[in-house]
């Protein structure tokens, strides 16, 4: 075991993040990294006993295959604590009386986590405090320079990690392989060669009794301005030197930077639709308006679209289609390049010209390349063949990958300050034309193949 144990102090852990990804994540990490010492402190507004929470922690991390030890271990030294509120006097106190190192991780909706931060400036707190805050940064630009304003004044940025989970993926951080490490592959990223991008997470989930924080945030925010951008960012970047910091954020930011809504209209260049009633898995799903805590007036959609351009030599001209949606007929997530199409085709291969296609799935994991290739009974006649296969999975959880990360101080899959700020300003348009009613909210039926 490591001398030094780091207190995991997680806000909000009543809540479905802590219990369903926050702790699963840790069993994974424990479960490959047993010298890791870590107690987990829960800090809500809801009551629960120590021995609940001990309970919890040792069911959760015995499912990851958690060895027994580090499992004892962390499940005996955790405790529950029950606040008032999350910011002020109360929380800097228990902070303060930590022994050890601590990662104070804002398990919280957004607006809760701004308060939080207010209540804690202008506290006492542990001079080595890590600050952990979870996507979204902030509501809307202003709200994501007004968090990182606040928080500037808890800790400098060193001890602040953006956590956007999708980074911990392993299938995300494989594109920097696929890109990086094949010629082939490397000298066609570009708009000469590529036609278009799709960048895809549709889920069969539906709310899942979410509303408290979904019906505020909706897909467009809940998924395309964090996860898909981050992960467009990857997709589209400038080659690296170093897969370190600060390349990786300064070249995440330089492609942001240059990205704009497509035709620069928010109303041609995005979408947005909310399921109705509907069969998800042979299972009945009701309308999203119909779930316990929806607020039907606010609008929410339950499927986001938008179509970018990153305005650079290497990608003008190149659509690139961001899209999520909840209730639909299967998990997928995907990233596919289109390619174009050859400049000639010799007369006499009949047909016409199969696209070329690289698809890297991020569920199910996967890589696909479809070439144009003679069918076995027509020689001259083309059709595609697929090269794909298997991703290995990673024995850590994004979430596991993620808080190792944080523990160590590592900023490698952190999100930093100016790249959540640039994401947002990528979409406030978009934000903007449906707040106002400009684009219609469409419908689909739960359960609907897209
Ligand atoms: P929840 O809505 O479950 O909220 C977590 C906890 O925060 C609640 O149990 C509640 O605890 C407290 N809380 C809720 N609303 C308020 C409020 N208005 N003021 C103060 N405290 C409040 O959220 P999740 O756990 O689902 O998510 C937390 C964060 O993690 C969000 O920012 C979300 O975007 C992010 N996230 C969540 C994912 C998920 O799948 N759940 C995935 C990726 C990111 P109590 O009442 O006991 O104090």
């Amino acid at each position: 075991m490591s001398a030094q144990p780091i207190n995991f102090v997680i806000l909000g852990a009543s809540g479905d993040l802590a219990s369903r990804l926050l702790l699963p994540g840790l069993g994974t990490l424990l479960a490959t990294n047993g010298d890791r010492h870590v107690r987990v402190i829960g800090v809500a507004r809801s009551e629960k006993s120590d021995a609940e929470w001990q309970d919890l922690i040792r069911t959760v991390l015995g499912e990851q295959e958690c060895g027994r030890a580090a499992l004892q271990q962390v499940a005996e030294s955790s405790r529950w604590v029950q606040v008032e509120d999350y910011g002020g006097a109360e929380l800097a106190a228990l902070l303060n009386d930590l022994d050890g190192p601590s990662v104070l991780y804002f398990a919280l909706p957004p607006a809760a986590t701004e308060q939080a931060c207010e209540g804690l400036c202008g506290q006492d707190l542990p001079d080595d405090l890590v600050l952990a805050l979870e996507k979204p940064f902030g509501n809307d630009l202003e709200g994501a320079r007004r968090l990182n304003a606040l928080v500037a004044e808890l800790a400098p940025e060193e001890r602040v990690f953006r956590v956007d989970h999708f980074l911990g993926k392993n299938t995300v951080l494989n594109v920097l392989g696929v890109r990086f490490a094949n010629l082939l592959l490397e000298t066609a990223w570009n708009a000469d060669r590529i036609e278009r991008i799709e960048i895809v997470a549709d889920e069969t989930l539906a709310l899942e009794g979410r509303a408290g924080y979904y019906d505020n945030a909706g897909a467009l925010i809940d998924m395309v301005q964090s996860h898909l951008l981050l992960v467009m960012s990857l997709v589209t970047m400038e080659e690296p030197a170093r897969i370190a910091t600060p390349e990786l954020p300064d070249l995440m930011l330089h492609t942001l930077r240059s990205t704009h809504l497509w035709g620069d209209d928010p109303i041609e260049a995005s979408k947005r639709a909310r399921y109705i009633e509907g069969e998800v898995d042979g299972k009945r799903v009701p309308a999203y308006v119909d779930e316990e805590g929806v607020d039907a007036d606010r609008n929410t959609e339950t499927l986001a679209e938008v179509t970018l351009e990153v305005r650079n030599q290497r990608w003008a001209g190149v659509p690139i289609l961001l899209r999520s949606g909840k209730a639909l007929a299967e998990d997928r997530s995907t990233i596919t390049v289109r390619f174009r199409p050859v400049r000639h085709l010799p007369e006499g291969l009949e047909g016409g010209c199969p696209e070329n296609v690289l698809t890297i799935g991020m569920t199910p994991q996967r890589i696909a390349l479809s070439l144009a290739t003679n069918t076995d009974t027509q020689r001259l006649r083309l059709s595609t063949t697929e090269l794909g296969a298997e991703l290995g999975e990673s024995p850590l959880r994004p979430y596991g990958e993620i808080l190792g990360r944080i523990f160590d101080r590592d900023h490698l899959l952190s999100v930093r300050g100016d790249v959540a700020e640039e994401c947002w300003r990528i979409l406030e348009p978009v934000i903007e034309a449906w707040r106002s009613d400009r684009v219609p909210l469409e419908e689909y039926a739960a359960g609907a193949a897209i």
